[in-house]
C-alpha cells in the first residue's frame, strides 16, 4: 500500500543481530520494524523472547489494568467505515441514542462499580455538534463526580469543531474546560492514506490525525496510541504507523500507552465484500506486540487488549512484551457490534489468574498510570 522499499527476509543471524542490537538501545528502523513483522516459524518466538526482555528491563514485572466503563452515546454515525459493525443509520431497527439523564444514570453505576475511568466514543451522530460533545462530557462530570473521563477521539474532535465552525484547538480546549481527562488514541487505524481509502474513506487523514493529537497533547491533552490491524494493511504499512507515533511521542511525550487494536471482521462490511482478510492470526498478534515494545522505545506501556485477543492471547501478549491488560470495560458494544463475544467484563480476579499464571504480578492503576493501591 506504500512506496517504501521491500526489505529482504532476514536470515537468521541478521535477525539474532538485530535483536541484539535493539537490546543494547539501536533505534529500530521502519525497514527493520516491517522485517520483524514478517518473521515465521521458531523466529517469531525469538522476537518475542526480545521483546519480553526489553519490558522487563524497562518496566520491570507489574501487568497493570484500570478499573473503567464505556458509555457509547450513540450508534448513529454519518460515516461507513468498512471495519465497524458497531454504526447504525437512522431507521434502523437497532439504532440508539441515549439521552442526558441515561447518560447521568450510566455514569453514576459506573461510580457505583468504583471504577477510576468512564471511557465514551460514540457514532458521528447527525445532529451532533461541539456543545453536544460538551454536555456529554459535562453528564458525566455530574453523574461520576471525580472520576476521569477518557473521551472521543480525533474524528471525534474535527467532527465536532466544523459542525460547530471552531477549531479543533478550540474545541479540545473548550473539552479540557468540560471535565476531558484525556483523549482516546482511536481513530488512528492504520495512518497510511491508501489504506484509509480502503477501509474508512470519510474519516480524517493521516495528517489530520496526527495533527489533532499533537495539539491535544499540546495543551496538557494526553492520549493514547492506538493500531487497528489484521484487515487489509502490510507489514510496511504497520511499521510505518508505528514510525508516525514513535515520531510524535519524540516531539510531544503525551502518549500514555500504545494500544494494538485486532481487527474483529465477523460483522464488517468490509469482509462481507472481501476487502479485508479474516482478521490477524496469532502469530501476527504475537509480533504486533513483540514489534511494538521493541520499535517504541519512548512509549513506556503496551497493552495487551483481552476485549480484541481473548484472554488467553492477551496472556500470551504478556509474554511478548505486553506490560497492561487493559480494562475491566462494564458494557463494550464496539467489538461485539462487530461480532466479538464475552466482552462486556472481565473481573480483576480472572486477570490475576492468569497475570500471575505468567510469572508476573498484577496492580491497578489510574487512566494515566499510578498505580493504586491493592489489585
Ligand atoms: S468507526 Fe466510528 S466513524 Fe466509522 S462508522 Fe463506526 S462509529 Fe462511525
Amino acid at each position: 500500500m506504500n512506496c517504501m522499499a521491500l526489505p529482504a527476509p532476514l536470515s537468521g543471524k541478521e535477525l539474532s543481530t538485530l535483536l541484539d542490537d535493539a537490546l543494547a538501545g539501536y533505534r529500530l528502523s521502519v525497514a527493520e520494524a516491517a522485517s520483524l513483522f514478517k518473521v515465521k516459524g521458531r523466529d517469531v518466538w525469538r522476537v518475542a523472547a526480545a521483546a519480553d526482555e526489553q519490558r522487563a528491563r524497562r518496566v520491570g514485572d507489574v501487568v497493570t489494568y484500570v478499573r473503567n466503563q464505556n458509555i457509547n452515546v450513540t450508534n448513529l454515525c454519518i460515516n461507513s467505515c468498512g471495519f465497524c459493525g458497531f454504526s447504525r443509520k437512522p431507521g434502523d431497527t437497532d439504532a440508539y441514542y441515549h439521552s442526558s439523564d441515561t447518560v447521568k444514570k450510566k455514569a453514576a453505576e459506573a461510580l457505583a462499580r468504583d471504577v477510576t475511568e468512564i471511557c465514551t466514543v460514540s457514532g458521528l451522530h447527525p445532529d451532533f455538534d461541539a456543545g453536544s460533545y460538551l454536555q456529554i462530557l459535562e453528564c458525566i462530570r455530574e453523574g461520576a463526580p471525580g472520576v476521569h473521563i477518557h473521551a472521543s477521539n480525533p474524528m471525534e474532535v474535527a467532527y465536532g469543531a466544523k459542525k460547530s465552525g471552531i477549531s479543533t484547538r478550540e474545541m479540545l480546549s473548550l473539552m479540557k474546560d468540560a471535565g476531558l481527562g484525556s483523549l482516546c488514541g482511536t481513530a488512528a487505524e492504520i495512518l497510511v492514506d491508501d489504506v484509509r481509502k480502503v477501509i474508512c474513506p470519510g474519516k480524517i487523514s493521516s495528517q489530520e490525525w496526527e495533527r489533532i493529537i499533537r495539539e491535544a497533547h499540546d495543551l496538557g491533552i494526553r492520549t493514547t496510541a492506538t493500531i487497528m490491524y489484521g484487515h487489509c494493511e502490510t507489514e510496511e504499512d504497520r511499521a510505518q504507523h508505528l514510525g508516525i507515533l514513535r515520531r510524535i511521542q519524540d516531539d510531544t511525550g503525551g502518549f500514555t500507552e500504545f494500544v494494538p487494536l485486532s481487527f474483529i471482521h465477523y460483522r464488517t462490511p468490509l469482509y462481507r465484500k472481501g476487502a479485508a482478510r479474516a482478521g490477524a492470526t496469532g502469530r501476527e498478534d504475537l509480533l504486533m506486540v513483540a514489534v511494538s515494545r521493541l520499535f517504541l522505545d519512548n512509549i513506556p506501556h503496551i497493552q495487551v487488549s483481552w476485549v480484541k485477543l481473548g484472554l488467553k492471547m492477551a496472556q500470551v501478549g504478556l509474554l511478548a512484551g505486553g506490560d497492561d491488560i487493559g480494562g475491566t470495560m462494564f458494557e463494550e458494544s464496539i467489538s461485539k457490534g462487530a461480532g466479538a463475544s464475552g466482552t462486556d467484563y472481565l473481573d480483576p480476579a480472572e486477570m490475576k489468574r492468569v497475570v500471575e499464571d505468567a510469572g508476573r504480578t498484577l496492580r491497578r492503576r489510574t487512566t494515566l498510570y499510578s498505580i493504586l493501591p491493592g489489585a
